[in-house]
């Protein structure tokens, strides 16, 4: 058995076993003997659509004493909430955006505003103040603070969604209509590196660990929103400062604009126990299947359906010959295809041009979910478990290079 503060001293000597989950994965398909002694952390990540997700921004909108106070603020069109502290008469304000809401923009939300403020991109501010409307060009660097909150982050197996009614519906999880009779599925959660997977219990995610929040370190403040002990997920904060614009953004959908997240944190293993919980592999996590229309779950598949098909598409533009169509690029929740049909690296691998395209020029191995109905193939993903594995393999490194601590207050 070996303490936190054990692993802490051959961290800061830069001689702790640290592997990322994938890596530790490998060794428990392959039986391996792995014991404590073999490593002493583990770094765990998820990626994908946290809806939970805000920014706390504060900048100099005019000069002092050019207004009393703001009434309205939107950035890049995206509406903010002005407050909580009123900034009387100084010129300042500060703001809360939520990362789900839309702007006057199609397709554009808090989401893609974030990403482009870590990205260093100027952003249009319009403030209304009791003095008139200012327009302002700010950045990241510009905003005295920047602080994002996750209040439902990294959840523990969350959940596949099918339609069993006989009508087409829309719905906040999907980006087309979705098909009755449970021809098509969609779903969240990274399944076996998420870190919640793999300390169910929350033993070593408490108030105050540090943890990675798009790339920058952050802290975690406890559990989050709807929360429960079968499906815990994690409240934490952290600074846009030092973000990674590739580890985040906006998710176009059908019922509005999504607001993409990743997370990852370390666990270490001290015991035998921790070893055991971080054994689970896909094949042993169940994904429940629910009804759309009442997200109550009626059968369960299991994540390994859902990760065997490929992280990414192909593309072959020779195949397109539907003229006038652009439904590819129009339908893309990441914008991410180009004019000449190839596809940028903000692809996060979610299917949809698949099931769009009348030409087949794009393909992948989707997985399928074996429910009690019937297979139903996937049309959707809302993660993305190769950023889930960038995140965790940054965290390893940030580690290794002895420039972390475990443990929470
Ligand atoms: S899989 Fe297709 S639709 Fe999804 S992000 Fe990538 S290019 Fe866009
Ligand atoms: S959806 Fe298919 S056919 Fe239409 S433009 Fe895109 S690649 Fe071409």
């Amino acid at each position: 058995m070996k303490s936190i503060e054990d692993i802490n001293r051959k961290i800061a000597e830069k001689t702790a076993a640290v592997w990322t989950v994938s890596e530790f994965k490998k060794h428990i398909r392959a039986s391996d003997a792995v014991t404590p002694e073999d490593v002493d952390v583990v770094t765990c990540g998820t990626f994908g659509v946290m809806s939970g997700t805000a920014a706390v921004l504060a900048f100099q909108a005019a000069d002092a004493g050019s207004f009393t106070h703001a009434t309205k603020l939107t950035l890049n069109g995206v509406p903010a909430h002005i407050g909580p502290c009123p900034n009387e008469n100084n010129g300042h304000v500060d703001a809360i955006v939520y990362g789900t809401t839309g702007s006057n923009r199609p397709g554009y939300g808090g989401g893609h505003l974030f990403a482009d403020l870590v990205a260093g991109n100027f952003v249009e501010a319009q403030i209304d103040t009791d003095t008139g409307t200012t327009t302002k060009s700010v950045r990241l660097s510009d905003m005295s603070a920047a602080k994002m909150i996750v209040t439902r982050g990294a959840f523990r197996n969350y959940m596949a969604f099918v339609n069993p009614s006989e009508k087409e519906v829309k719905t906040i999880f999907s980006v087309l209509p979705m098909k009755g009779n449970m021809i098509q599925a969609t779903f969240s959660g990274c399944g076996e590196i998420n870190p919640l997977e793999n300390d169910p219990t929350l033993r070593f995610h408490t108030p105050g660990t540090a943890a990675l929040v798009n790339g920058a370190r952050g802290i975690i403040l406890g559990s989050g929103t709807r929360a429960s002990a079968a499906k815990p997920n994690l409240s934490l904060a952290v600074d846009m400062h030092r973000m990674d614009p590739n580890l985040m953004g906006g998710f176009k959908m059908m019922a509005g604009c999504e607001c993409l997240t990743s997370v990852a944190t370390a666990i270490p293993v001290t015991d035998d126990a921790a070893l055991a919980a971080l054994s689970i592999l896909d094949e042993n996590i169940s994904l429940p299947v629910a009804n759309v229309m009442n997200r109550t779950a009626f059968d369960a598949a299991i994540y390994a359906d859902a990760w065997k098909g490929d992280r990414r598409i192909r593309t072959d533009p020779a195949k397109c010959k539907t003229s006038d169509c652009s439904r590819c690029r129009d339908l893309c929740p990441r914008e991410a295809i180009r004019p000449d049909l190839t596809i940028t690296k903000a692809c996060m691998g979610c299917l949809t041009c698949i099931s769009v395209c009348p030409d087949g020029v794009y393909s992948a191995k989707t997985g399928v979910l074996h429910t009690r109905a019937g297979d139903v193939p996937i049309v959707l993903r809302q993660s993305d478990r190769l950023r889930g594995e960038r995140i965790a393999l940054l965290l390893r490194d940030e580690i290794r290079s002895g420039n972390w601590r475990l443990g929470g207050i």
